[in-house]
C-alpha cells in the first residue's frame, strides 16, 4: 500500500475558504433552518451568484422551497414542485446534475411567477442525497448566460453532502413525514428491467446495505483522518482475505478469479492515491471515500464497455465495504435475520457481498445498474439466482419488507403484487417446477422425432458450472464452448498454462462428449481493461475476434497452443468467430499448423484429431458459401451475430428489437442453403444462436433441414419435447412452402402448424 502522508494546501481562491465557512455555520448554535439560511447565503457570497436555493422533499413527493437568498423571499416554503417537474423536479426524479447556460429556453423549465425567477439565464442544481435517496437540491443560478465548471459542481456536490447531514437531524423535514410521505409506497407496481439471470422467484423484499450515511463531511485534522483511513483499509484488506479463504470458491474456478481481482482492488494505489488527496482538501476520510465514489460512478456513467462498467461496480463495492470499516459497521449480514424468502435489491451489488447472503434464503436480485455481463451476474447465473438488472430508483421505490417477485426470464419486476398477479405468478411458478420435473424424468429419453430421426441437442457453455449439465445423457455435447470468459475476468492477459488449465478441465469433465471451443471473441462489447481498444464508433463491426487474432498472432498462437496442450491424445475441435473472408481461414489455419509443429518438437503430444470451424455470424460469408465448405470440417450458424447484421439491427437495442422477427422467411432461406451447400460437401452444419433455445423457432429451423444445435443447457428439456411431438419430414414440406411466403414473418403460420399438428411448443 502506498504510504499515507499529508499535503499542505492554502490556495486562497480553493473551495477550501467556502467549505471552512460552511463549517463554520454548521459548528454555530442557531437553529436548522438559520443554519439552512446563512449556507445559501455563504454559496452565493463565495460562488459570485445571484440566487442559491436549497428545495427539500416533502410528504407526497413534494420538493419545498425552504432556504434561498436572490428569489423574492416570500416564495420560502411558498414554492413547491412535485417530483419531476421542472428542472428542479427532474433533478430529484433522476438523482443526476443539471448544469445549463440558458435555463429559460429548456423544455423542461417550469415557471413559478412568485420566485421572480424569470431574470435568471443560468443554472446548476445538484441532488441532496442521503443513504443513496434524493432527499432535496440544491440550485445556483445567474443572470449571465454561462456553465458553471466541474470544480464549482465539485464544491455544490460537498456541500449537498453537509444539507443531507442537516436534514438528517429532522429539524427541517420530519423523519417520519418522510418515511409516511412516499405516495408510491402503497401502490402494486410492474417495472421491466434487463434480464440478468433466468427464473421466477417471489419473496420479501431485503435492502441490501446501502452507503453508510457520512455523518461528518469537513475535517480540519487531516492527519487524524489519514490514521483512520490507514486502519480502516488494514480492516477491510484483512476481511477480503478472510472472504476468499473461509468461501468454498473452488481453486481456479471463476468465482475464485473475480474474488482475487477484487482483492487486487482493495490494493489499488491509485485508489488510495485519490482518497489521501480527497482527505489533505479538507474531507473527513468518509466523505472522501464517498466523494471519490461519487466521482467514479459519474464517470462510470458515461463508459461504454459494459465490462469496464462492472469493473467499477466491483471498485464501488470495496468503496462501500471501506465506509463500512470507516464507521465501524461493517458486520456480515446475519442468516437468522434474513426472511426465509428474500429478494435482495441493491443499486449495485459485489460479488463478495453477495457471497455473504448465501444461497439458502436469497431467492432473487433485483439491481437498479449492472451489466449482463458484470460479476456479480455471473456468480449469481452459477448460483441459479435469478437477476433482475437496471429498475431505474428500485432502491428508492421499493422497501424492506414489501412483497415482490421477480421474474428474471422477461427482466420483470411485481413490486406488492395484487391477489391477480400473485395468483398467475404462483401459477408459473408451480407450471415451471413441474416442467423442469418432467424434464428431469425424461432426460434418459432420445430427441428423437416421431418418425425416427435422431437430433443432435448441445448446450452453449462458458463456465465451469455449465459443464455438470453435459452429464445429462440428452445432451450430446458442447457446441459451442465461449473461451472469452477467461480473459474477461483475468487481470491480465492469460498466460498459456492457466488457459489450458481451463480447456483441460472442461475436456476431462466432457469425457467422449465432444466440445467445440470458439477461440477467444474479444473487442466488440466485451473489452479487456488490459487491452483496450479505443476510438471505435461501432465496437460490434470493427477490431474483434479473429480479426484481433490473426493481426496479433502471438494471441492466437497462444490460445492454440493451450488448446494442442489441453486436448493432448484426444480430439480438438477449434471454431473460428467473425470470419468474415474465407481468406481468414487459411490464415489462422497457419496458425495452428506452426503450433503443431511447435509441439511436436517440444516432444509434446498433440490432439489425435483436429476438425476447424467457423461460426457463420457475417452475411458476407453466405456469398463464399462454397469456398467455405473447401476450408472447414463443420460450421455453426451465429444467429446473434447474422441476423443484427442482415436487419441492421443492432442486438443490444430495445429500441430496434421489433423492427424484424427471427421467423422472417428469409432467415428460414439462408438456413436451407447453408444446409444444401453443407450437405454437398459433406461439412458439418450446426447452429448455436440463442434463436435455438426457443421451441417455435427451433421447429422451424429443423424444418429448414438443420439436426444439430447448441442452446443454453435450460432450453435442452423444452426443445426436447418439441422434438418428441414433431413429424419432420410433414414438417419440411411445410416449411419450404413457408420460404416461399413474402410476409414478414412466418410466425403465425408456425404457431398454428404446432396447434394442428399437437407439437409441444
Ligand atoms: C452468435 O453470434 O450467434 C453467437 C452465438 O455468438 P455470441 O453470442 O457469443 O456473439
Ligand atoms: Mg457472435
Amino acid at each position: 500500500m502506498p504510504r499515507i502522508t499529508q499535503k499542505v494546501t492554502e490556495d486562497p481562491s480553493s473551495p477550501l475558504i467556502l467549505l471552512r465557512q460552511i463549517r463554520d455555520v454548521m459548528a454555530s448554535p442557531a437553529s436548522a433552518q438559520e443554519r439552512l439560511d446563512a449556507i445559501v447565503r455563504v454559496i452565493a457570497s463565495e460562488m459570485g451568484c445571484d440566487v442559491c436555493s436549497v428545495y427539500l422533499l416533502r410528504a407526497g413527493d413534494v420538493l419545498e422551497l425552504f432556504a434561498n437568498v436572490g428569489l423574492n423571499p416570500s416564495s420560502v416554503h411558498l414554492t413547491r414542485l412535485q417530483v419531476g417537474e421542472g428542472l428542479v423536479g427532474d433533478i430529484a426524479a433522476t438523482a443526476s446534475t443539471i448544469n445549463l447556460a440558458d435555463a429559460q429556453h429548456h423544455p423542461k423549465f417550469a415557471y413559478r411567477p412568485e420566485t421572480g425567477e424569470e431574470k435568471y439565464n443560468a443554472f446548476v442544481g445538484v441532488p441532496i442525497l442521503q443513504s443513496g435517496k434524493v432527499v432535496g437540491v440544491l440550485v445556483v443560478q445567474d443572470k449571465q448566460e454561462k456553465t458553471f465548471s466541474n470544480d464549482q459542481i465539485e464544491v455544490l456536490q460537498t456541500v449537498a453532502m453537509v444539507l443531507a447531514e442537516l436534514n438528517q437531524s429532522g429539524k427541517l423535514v420530519s423523519r417520519r413525514e418522510l418515511r409516511e410521505g412516499s405516495s408510491t409506497a402503497l401502490y402494486s407496481q410492474h417495472f421491466i428491467g434487463l434480464k440478468f439471470a433466468p427464473g421466477l422467484a417471489r419473496g420479501v423484499a431485503v435492502m441490501h446495505r446501502k452507503r453508510i450515511e457520512v455523518k461528518i463531511a469537513l475535517s480540519e485534522d487531516p492527519a487524524k483522518e489519514l490514521q483512520r483511513l490507514q486502519i480502516a483499509l488494514n480492516g477491510l484488506q484483512d476481511s477480503i482475505d478472510k472472504l476468499i479463504h473461509q468461501s468454498d470458491l473452488e481453486e481456479g474456478g471463476e468465482q475464485r478469479d473475480i474474488m482475487e481481482t477484487y482483492r487486487m482492488f482493495a490494493h489499488d494505489k491509485g485508489w488510495i492515491n485519490q482518497l489521501v488527496d480527497a482527505i489533505n482538501s479538507g474531507l473527513s476520510a468518509e466523505s472522501a471515500v464517498s466523494k471519490t465514489q461519487d466521482d467514479m460512478t459519474a464517470r462510470m456513467g458515461k463508459v461504454q464497455s459494459e465490462y469496464i462498467r462492472s469493473r467499477l461496480h466491483d471498485l464501488e463495492d470495496v468503496s462501500n465495504r471501506l465506509l463500512q470499516h470507516l464507521s465501524g459497521e461493517h458486520k456480515t449480514p446475519i442468516s437468522s435475520d434474513l426472511p426465509a424468502r428474500f429478494i435482495l435489491v441493491a443499486r449495485t451489488l459485489g460479488p463478495a457481498e453477495l457471497l455473504e447472503y448465501g444461497r439458502k434464503k436469497l431467492k432473487g436480485i433485483i439491481l437498479e445498474d449492472g451489466a449482463a455481463t458484470s460479476h456479480i451476474v455471473i456468480i449469481a447465473r452459477a448460483m441459479e439466482i435469478p437477476v433482475v438488472g437496471k429498475i431505474a430508483s428500485a432502491t428508492n421505490l421499493i422497501q424492506s419488507g414489501d412483497p415482490v417477485i421477480i421474474d428474471g426470464d422477461n427482466g420483470e419486476v411485481y413490486l406488492r403484487p395484487n391477489d391477480d398477479i400473485e395468483r398467475t405468478i404462483t401459477e408459473h411458478i408451480r407450471a415451471n417446477q413441474m416442467r423442469s420435473q418432467i424434464y428431469a424424468a425424461q432426460q434418459n429419453l432420445p430427441p428423437m422425432t416421431l418418425d425416427g430421426q435422431r437430433i443432435s441437442l448441445n448446450i452453449n457453455a462458458g463456465l465451469f458450472v455449465d459443464v455438470k449439465y453435459l452429464q445429462a445423457e440428452d445432451v450430446d455435447g458442447i457446441g459451442l464452448y465461449r473461451t472469452e470468459l477467461p480473459y474477461l475476468i483475468s487481470p491480465s492477459m492469460p498466460d498459456v498454462r492457466s488457459q489450458a488449465r481451463v480447456y483441460g478441465k472442461i475436456l476431462r469433465q466432457a469425457g467422449d462428449k465432444p466440445v467445440i471451443f470458439r477461440t477467444f471473441d474479444i473487442g466488440g462489447d466485451k473489452q479487456l481493461p488490459y487491452f483496450p481498444i479505443d476510438g471505435e464508433e461501432n465496437p460490434a463491426l470493427g477490431w474483434r475476434a479473429t480479426r484481433i487474432g490473426l493481426d496479433r498472432p502471438a494471441i492466437l498462437r497462444r490460445q492454440f497452443r493451450a488448446l494442442i496442450h489441453a486436448a493432448a491424445d484426444k480430439p480438438l475441435n477449434v471454431m473460428l468467430p467473425f470470419i468474415t473472408q474465407v481468406s481468414e481461414i487459411d490464415e489462422a489455419r497457419k496458425l495452428i499448423a506452426l503450433e503443431i509443429a511447435r509441439a511436436k518438437s517440444d516432444g509434446i503430444a498433440i490432439p489425435k484429431k483436429i476438425r476447424v470451424g467457423t461460426m457463420i455470424e457475417v452475411p458476407a460469408l453466405l456469398w463464399q458459401l462454397s469456398a467455405l465448405m473447401k476450408r472447414v470440417d463443420f460450421i455453426s450458424i451465429g444467429s446473434n451475430d447474422l441476423l443484427q447484421f442482415l436487419f441492421a439491427c443492432d442486438r443490444g437495442s430495445q429500441r430496434v428489437s421489433d423492427r424484424y422477427d427471427t421467423l422472417a422467411p428469409e432467415v428460414l432461406r439462408i438456413v436451407r442453403s447453408i444446409i444444401a451447400e453443407c450437405n454437398a460437401a459433406g461439412v458439418e452444419p450446426g447452429f448455436c444462436g440463442e434463436m435455438a433455445s426457443k421451441p417455435i423457432e427451433a421447429m422451424a429451423l429443423l424444418g429448414a433441414g438443420l439436426r444439430s444445435f447448441s442452446m443454453p443447457p435450460s432450453s435442452i428439456g423444452p426443445v426436447k419435447s418439441m422434438v418428441r411431438s414433431l413429424h419432420l419430414e410433414e414438417l419440411t414440406k411445410y416449411v419450404d412452402i413457408l420460404c416461399t411466403s413474402s410476409e414478414p414473418s412466418v410466425r403465425r403460420m408456425l404457431e398454428r402448424y404446432a396447434m394442428d399438428h399437437k407439437v409441444v411448443v
